[in-house]
């Protein structure tokens, strides 16, 4: 029975047969056996261990067993461990191709039970194959110029997979695109309506009528959000951000204003500590929409009796804006993808609530494209607060 001393063999070999095989005939002898299907995964489990030895099949898929052994030879820890090639090729040139590549040694298949732990006790033990002299050159040339052509293969490959890919990339926001646009179209009537309803317009509303028309509007807006984050991901894909003075601080103080029956109806408190802004060079529409998106998140996500605080501060040199929230966090692993399209967190507490996933791309774009930088800070069940720092550049200057 292998102990935690016994000696360790790492097998990279893909068939399963040959994988049961091996490791019982090893296992039987005192050995203990790692297994890896193929190359990435060899090299992953010898970045981590020190295998006493490693055999290596030739024949697997993806990284053959030459290309794996050349990456595990440059390895330093892995100096001085054996690495042995097993291949059904019985010729000359294929065990010369094997040492070139950096084993040393190999083992034909199929496999012999009865020779295999003597055999690799032998390399074990300090034997080493070598090539015949002056042998190595021209291998090595030929090694070096099939490594050149797979490696050229797989750029043409990726690069074919690459043009597919951008072009499924392509009709994908065509679509989006063209299905936003329907959408706003009746859209745009029912707020219309909705409009006239809350305005008196159409004549006077009861209580009930007018709870069910806020109801309606509420999910109204909630929706046009959403399509405008669509369609604007199509857009500031493609286009560049439009200038012009804008004043930071009444737009935060007005979005600020916006929200504030939504959070009294939601129960959140929403504070602000708001600091006038000198005139900024940006782009209203783009910036507001960021900022609504940041705001919406912070009250979507704060369970009711929590709080929402905007802070806004400019030093001369840069704007900064914080939406901090007392809600429900984001696990320390989500914390990068969040700003990736269409990425939501997986959580029983995040999944109720309506979203595309689309909001969080679009600040870190939009911010981008004006020279900031957004961040955040925050924990599962602990609250975010997102910083956005937007520096005045020579443009704002
Ligand atoms: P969505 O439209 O789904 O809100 P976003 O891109 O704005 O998309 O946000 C991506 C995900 O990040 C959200 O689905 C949510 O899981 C998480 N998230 C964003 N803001 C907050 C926040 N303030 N508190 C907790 N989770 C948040």
């Amino acid at each position: 029975m292998p102990t935690q001393s016994s000696p360790s063999i790492l097998y990279i070999e893909d068939n399963a047969d040959n994988q049961r095989l091996v490791q019982r005939i090893l296992e039987s002898r005192g050995y203990l056996v790692q297994l890896a299907a193929d190359g990435p995964d060899g090299i992953a489990q010898a970045r981590e261990t020190r295998p006493t030895l490693i055999l290596v099949d030739i024949n697997i898929p993806g990284l053959d067993g030459y290309e794996t052994t050349t990456r595990l030879r440059g390895m330093n820890h892995l100096q001085g461990v054996p690495i042995i090639a097993v291949t059904a090729d019985g010729r000359e040139g294929a065990r010369a191709r094997a040492l070139v590549a950096g084993c040393d040694g190999y083992i034909t298949k199929p496999i012999d039970p009865r020779r295999l732990t003597e055999q690799l006790g032998e390399f074990i033990g300090g034997k080493r194959e070598e090539l015949p002299q002056g042998a190595e050159t021209p291998l090595l040339r030929e090694y070096s110029h099939k490594l050149v052509e797979r490696l050229e293969q797989q750029v043409r490959e990726l690069k074919a997979a690459n043009a597919e890919l951008q072009e499924l990339d392509q009709l994908k926001s065509q679509f989006l695109a063209t299905l936003s646009h329907e959408l706003r179209t009746p859209l745009t009537s029912i707020l219309g309506y909705l409009n006239l309803f809350e305005r008196g317009t159409l004549g006077p509303l009861n209580d009930a009528q007018g709870q069910a028309i806020d109801v309606i509007a509420r999910n109204a807006h909630t929706l046009t959000r959403q399509l405008n984050n669509l369609l604007y991901l199509q857009e500031v894909r493609s286009t560049q951000i439009k200038c012009a003075s804008v004043s930071l601080y009444d737009m935060v103080l007005r979005l600020v204003v916006e929200q504030q029956a939504r959070a009294a109806d939601l129960g959140i408190q929403l504070e602000s500590a708001l600091q006038p802004t000198q005139p900024y060079a940006g782009d209203a529409t783009a910036l507001e929409q960021a900022i609504r998106n940041l705001l919406d998140n912070a009250l979507k996500f704060t369970p009711r009796g929590g709080y929402v605080r905007v802070t806004l501060h400019d030093d001369g040199q840069r704007v900064v804006l914080r939406i901090e929230d007392s809600g429900i966090g984001i696990p320390t692993d989500a914390l990068e993808k969040i700003f990736v399209p269409f990425y939501q967190v997986d959580s029983s507490l995040a999944r109720p609530h309506p979203g595309a996933g689309l909001g969080l791309a679009i600040v870190k774009h939009v911010i981008e494209a004006h020279n900031g930088h957004v961040s955040v800070r925050s924990a599962a069940g602990s609250g975010s607060v997102f910083t956005v720092v937007l520096p005045r550049t020579l443009r704002n200057a």
